[in-house]
């Protein structure tokens, strides 16, 4: 589902990500670790086109991503169009730690936007489908409710339902509990947990290794910008090799 080869991504001077290999298969939950710095939102960024990279190529679901298959006369590949841009990040939906949600709008109108405004869906199926979405977060009974009238785990949990309106192949987490409450987090774990158990491709970057040990496939440590350790989770977690890893994990329990 998703490809990654050489992936280098620089900030100015900055080399942020200094070649990332990474394969994630169709139905896979991907644990992204690492210490602050690493590179992790980086990575979920250049995967759903909201970073441009240097070198490397990424693909979803088959697609290389931002640019055209066949390389032009002189060998550089073509950069797609904002149009088709667009359409390939509709495919991915991403849910962040924080300030997901229109504040101007319901629960319900969140997750309706963008099956009306991008995808072109009538109101009338937006809104049920929306219904659907809320139900399956637990948050049916707060459709009309606004950003500010839920708690945090409850806007994540409509963030979660807005990212699926989209029927996305792939949903990407950027420590989507690290804003909230401690009594909060379990609730949206669940929702994400329900989501995996229902066979949707995810790389959620989370320090819950609780939730990596139960629920990932393969957790990957990123440390300065590479994949220092990928595997299952009884490796990474349970038996890490490197020093780094080791140190992280010590640093986070
Ligand atoms: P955290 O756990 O704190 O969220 P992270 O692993 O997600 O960290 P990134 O946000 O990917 O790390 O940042 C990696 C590096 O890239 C950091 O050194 C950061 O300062 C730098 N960086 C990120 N975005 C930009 C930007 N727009 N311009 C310049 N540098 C940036
Ligand atoms: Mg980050």
């Amino acid at each position: 589902m998703v490809q990654i080869k050489g992936l280098h991504k620089e900030f100015g001077a900055l080399h942020i990500l200094k070649g990332i290999d990474l394969e994630i298969t169709s139905g896979e939950v991907c644990v992204l670790l690492g210490p602050s710095g690493s590179g992790k939102s980086t990575l979920l960024r250049c995967i759903n086109q909201l970073e441009t990279f240097e070198a490397g190529e990424i693909r979803v679901g088959g697609d290389r991503v931002g640019f055209a298959e066949q390389p032009l006369g002189d060998g550089r590949l073509a950069r797609l169009t904002e149009k088709q841009i667009a359409a390939q990040r509709a495919r991915v939906g991403m849910v962040f730690q924080r300030f997901n949600l229109f504040p101007h709008m319901t629960a319900q109108s969140n997750v309706m936007e963008a099956p009306i405004h991008v995808a072109g869906v009538p109101v009338a199926q937006a809104k049920a489908r929306a219904m659907e979405l809320l139900e399956r977060v637990g948050m049916a009974d707060r459709a009309t409710h606004y950003p500010s009238e839920l708690s945090g785990g409850q806007q994540q949990r409509v963030a979660i339902a807005r990212a699926m309106a989209m029927d996305p192949e792939l949903m990407l987490f950027d420590e989507p509990t690290s804003a909230l409450d401690p009594e909060l987090v379990g609730e949206v774990l669940n929702v994400i947990k329900d989501l995996a158990r229902s066979g949707m491709t995810m790389v959620v970057v989370t320090h819950e290794l609780g939730f990596a040990k139960e629920v990932a496939d393969q957790v990957v440590f990123m440390d300065d910008g590479i994949v220092v350790e990928a595997g299952p989770p009884s490796d990474v977690i349970d038996h890490p090799q490197s020093p780094r890893l080791k140190d992280f994990l010590d640093s986070v329990l």
